[in-house]
């Protein structure tokens, strides 16, 4: 993705890992080959890869840059964090701060981290390992968790303290931040700075928000994992096998999608792959996601 300029607000994003990586039944139950043929024209090469047929799987976060602050918007898998149940994630070693700096930022100057929720691909650039210990990556940064989203899984962690949750990244990439006393809990509606604001997107988790960014007459939505693949905006109905209440996410996702429907608002989504932005436009009986570059 190319740099964003949102009006004031600049976007970039910062690419941990971006490969073919699930088949479409594993992450979406309902996308059987034959569901997935009549949208297949638009969705391949770019969403779905034609040798092995899997969805591309992009992990990234957004550098956003107001006038005012710094803001990281999700923090991928992290390095070095101990995943043996997700091979593909398990100790890291990615050029993330490197990317970062690349791009004009190091840790010390972000102001401000925000996770659209607390699955293991969005919180693990929260901390790093430093002499053995999970510190904040972000040394001066308030990191702001949505409180139902950090409640449900605090709750979850205090009633089996033995069983790792989210595979163990609520222990080392969450509460390190929380005893560094670095979080913040917010509603679900809080404003980041001018023209960034939550909203409450609750069913991919129990918690789940959205980033609204508008800056003069440009609109934008960091949807987090409201949708998680593109061949979603097609089908809002469908939820993934990772939704915390399937049937909510649906409703969320669908009117997510209705609204930003055949309008400038650009869709950034945690997991779509390059070159990510884009729009979504009805065509026919149902809708497309039109990348912009
Ligand atoms: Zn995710």
């Amino acid at each position: 993705m190319k740099t964003i300029q949102l009006g004031d607000i600049r976007i970039d994003r910062i690419v941990e890992s971006e490969s073919p990586l699930f088949e479409p039944t594993f992450l979406l139950p309902d996308a059987t080959p034959e569901a997935i043929d009549p949208d297949r024209d638009w969705l391949e090469p770019r969403f779905i890869d034609p040798a092995s047929k899997k969805l591309i799987m992009s992990f990234h976060s957004y550098l956003i840059r107001t006038p005012r602050k710094t803001i990281i918007v999700d923090a991928c898998v992290g390095n070095d964090k101990h995943r043996p149940h997700r091979n593909f994630w398990h100790k890291l070693n990615k050029p993330y701060l490197k990317d970062m700096a690349a791009l004009g930022v190091h840790p010390e100057q972000v102001d401000c981290v925000m996770c659209t929720h607390l699955h293991i691909d969005h919180v693990g650039w929260n901390t790093r390992l430093v002499d053995g210990r999970w510190v904040p990556t972000f040394p001066n940064a308030k990191y702001l968790f949505a409180r139902k989203e950090y409640e449900f899984w605090d709750a979850l962690h205090k009633t089996k303290p033995e069983e790792p949750v989210n595979h163990g990244s609520f222990e080392d990439s969450v509460l390190p931040v929380i005893e560094a006393g670095r979080a913040v809990l917010v509603d679900d509606d809080h404003e980041i700075d001018s023209g960034m604001q939550l909203e409450a997107a609750h069913g991919h988790t129990a918690g789940n928000v959205v980033v609204n960014l508008k800056s003069k007459d440009s609109r934008a939505v960091l949807c987090g994992d409201t949708l998680q693949h593109a061949v979603q905006v097609a089908h809002p109905g469908w939820s993934s096998r990772f939704c915390h209440d399937p049937v909510q996410s649906a409703e969320t996702r669908t009117k997510l999608v209705d609204g930003i429907a055949d309008t400038d608002t650009l869709l950034l989504a945690a997991h779509f792959p390059s070159p990510v932005a884009g729009t979504v436009v009805r065509h026919q009986d149902r809708y497309r996601f039109k990348p912009r570059e």
